[in-house]
């Protein structure tokens, strides 16, 4: 036979676990207890304004360490609890008077309460032995209560002659924890999680006149976009990201539904081009710190902004990989990308100036974001630009064709070529042979650049690949003309052993005897492997020969040792305009030179 049970769970088995494994960091049980005291604050207001509950004095919260006693305080002047309630929200672990509270007030808008679980006031046993609750309800009439217990299995629980309603919380700090009970320890603490907490919060006042909330109750994200000034959106800057340099700009969001989101995202002045920097996205809920850099939330490519964000629908204390499967924080994340696309479309229309100037603070940005996120590509795909030869900006996508309905891959469309510059100094001989025959090219001297490149021609395949500038000239700048096999013949002669491969073309401008090529997919290849440190592969050259060139043609009858000469020299002229010469190639170089100069004046 068959029969049901109930599985049960003592709380001699689950304190261990809970003081153990909720938590990851032990520095976090003073955000529960302070997060708690915030949530009875925040039901009382609501009672005051539902007219259930009198007014008082000033809300507030404050935090005592008293090193001597051994004892780390919080005290709240909020909705405080009865002897039953205690009993029902203390004691019965994972029983939360938040979703009580919430249920209960559902209509009149439960909003703005933290706890969610019902086990966060016991991840204060992680660092005490003992914990005291002295607490009085608001209701007319009640009397104090005093609870106590060392965290195990059981508690004292009975009356107290407390005056006040609110709760104290003493948490008698365990003998390994003494940490918790230096005061700088808990105001970097309360700075780190209670920054932004709604009601104010003081840490050992001592009766002293100029107190000062450790706080600011109301930071600048809950306000109203059109409320908030420039200079304050700055200051709020500096103070919580501790960067002194001015962002560029910033995206305040706010919004009620379907879900409930605020926060200010800033795009920060980029230092150093060449490392993708880290920023830091804050992540609150309900004005609570909860972690930074979340990435299931925040999409990876955004943490390179500075930023917080506040959503109350975020549950404070659930473990990341739920995080990472919940549709809600999925929304969440899709919005927040949507809007940096909003607010990069909207500069680039409202303000090219501007958007061109943050640029270069911006690039790596959008085109680690457009890699990264193919949604977040397709929001700005108008809006990525690039420097052309003539150094104005210009939208990417304005450098090749637009997509042909109908399927260009059937029709068998070759895609456009563009041409683009890594290097303007390097590569100044074949910008200036492309500008000299009227021909664009891409600057795109970034390190991001390679893979971004790679990265729109696997999106667009049919529409666009990119060449270096110094990958095709024959392709870009010939013009009708037969070989020439004499020319050819002269060059092959000591190239072919180098295993460089040569071909003749006439090319429109005659002032520059030859060029080095080295196909894109060779070089892209040989990049590759000594980016994965596979060793070093020589990449496949062709030396573009140019028979306009009268020094070429001049070669053809000059006598058979100035030829030899004359032809090394134009090769190392084409090799040196390429890359720096090797030393053996300088040696040649040296040589060679010398020996023409003798022939040449020995002629004059
Ligand atoms: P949660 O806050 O997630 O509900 P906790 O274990 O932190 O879980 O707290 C359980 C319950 O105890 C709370 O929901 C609340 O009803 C009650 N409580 C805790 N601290 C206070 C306090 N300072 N004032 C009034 N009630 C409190």
């Amino acid at each position: 036979m068959e029969r049901q049970g109930t599985i049960k769970i003592s709380s001699e088995n689950m304190m261990p676990i809970i003081k153990k494994w909720l938590y990851s960091e032990k520095d976090i049980f003073l955000r529960e207890i302070v997060a708690n005291a915030s949530d009875a604050i925040t039901k009382l207001k609501k009672l005051i304004s539902l007219g259930e509950a009198a007014e008082g004095e000033p809300f507030r919260i404050t935090v005592t360490a008293d090193e001597k006693a051994g004892t780390l305080t919080v005290e709240d002047n909020g909705i405080g609890m009865t002897e039953e309630e205690v009993e029902k929200y203390i004691t019965s672990i994972a029983f939360s008077g938040a979703a009580d509270f919430a249920q209960k007030y559902e209509q009149a808008g439960g909003d703005g309460i933290i706890g969610h679980f019902g086990l966060g006031f016991y991840s204060a046993y992680m660092v005490s032995e003992r914990i005291e609750i002295f607490t009085k309800s608001y209701r007319e009439g009640e009397k104090g209560v005093h609870w106590e217990s060392d965290g195990e299995s059981t508690y004292t629980i009975g009356d107290c002659d407390k005056e006040t309603r609110g709760t104290k919380v003493v948490m008698h700090i365990a003998k390994e924890e003494k940490e918790f009970l230096k005061e700088n320890v808990i105001r970097e603490l309360l700075k780190k999680y209670c920054s932004f907490m709604p009601y104010e919060i003081y840490l050992d006042p001592k009766g002293k006149e100029d107190e000062k909330p450790v706080n600011t109750t109301e930071p600048l994200y809950v306000k109203q976009p059109k409320d908030c000034t420039e200079e304050e959106y700055k200051t709020f800057y500096r103070d919580t990201f501790n960067d002194f340099q001015e962002p560029l700009f910033w995206i305040h969001l706010n919004m009620e539904y379907p879900f409930r989101l605020k926060g200010i995202l800033y795009f920060p002045k980029v230092r150093k081009q060449v490392e993708l920097e880290r920023g830091q996205v804050k992540l609150y809920c309900n004005q609570v710190f909860v972690a930074d850099n979340i990435k299931e939330v925040i999409p990876e490519f955004l943490m390179l902004l500075n930023g917080v964000i506040d959503c109350p629908d975020i549950p404070l204390n659930v473990s990341r990989s739920f995080l990472q499967n919940d549709r809600e924080v999925q929304k969440i994340a899709k919005h927040i990308v949507k809007k940096v696309a909003d607010k990069l479309n909207d500069l680039y229309k409202k303000d090219k100036e501007r958007y061109e100037n943050c640029w270069n603070d911006l690039s790596t940005f959008v085109k680690f974001g457009a890699i990264k996120d193919d949604d977040f590509y397709k929001k700005i795909k108008d809006v990525i630009i690039f420097k052309n030869l003539a150094g104005e900006y210009l939208p990417l996508e304005s450098f090749f064709g637009p997509e042909v309905s109908g399927g260009d891959a059937d029709a068998g469309k070759q895609p456009d070529a563009v041409y683009y510059v890594s290097d303007e100094d390097k590569q100044a001989q074949y910008v200036k042979m492309f500008k000299d025959a009227g021909l664009d090219a891409i600057v795109a001297g970034e390190y991001i650049d390679p893979h971004f490149l790679s990265y729109i021609e696997y999106k667009n395949p049919t529409r666009v690949r990119f060449l270096r500038i110094d990958a095709d000239v024959a392709g870009a700048l010939k013009e009708e003309g037969e070989e020439d096999a004499d020319v050819k013949e002269i060059f092959e002669g000591f190239l072919k052993e180098k295993g460089v491969k040569v071909v003749t073309e006439r090319l429109k401008d005659a002032s520059v005897p030859a060029v080095v090529n080295v196909s894109e997919f060779m070089r892209r290849m040989s990049e590759m492997n000594s980016f994965y440190k596979m060793g070093d592969m020589p990449a496949d050259m062709t030396l573009v020969v140019n028979t306009a060139s009268e020094a070429v043609q001049a070669l053809k009858t000059a006598e058979d040792g100035v030829k030899r000469d004359a032809a090394e020299y134009i090769w190392l002229l084409a090799l040196m305009n390429y890359r720096p010469l090797k030393p053996e190639e300088l040696s040649a170089f040296t040589a060679t030179s010398t020996r023409l100069i003798g022939n040449y004046l020995k002629t004059k």
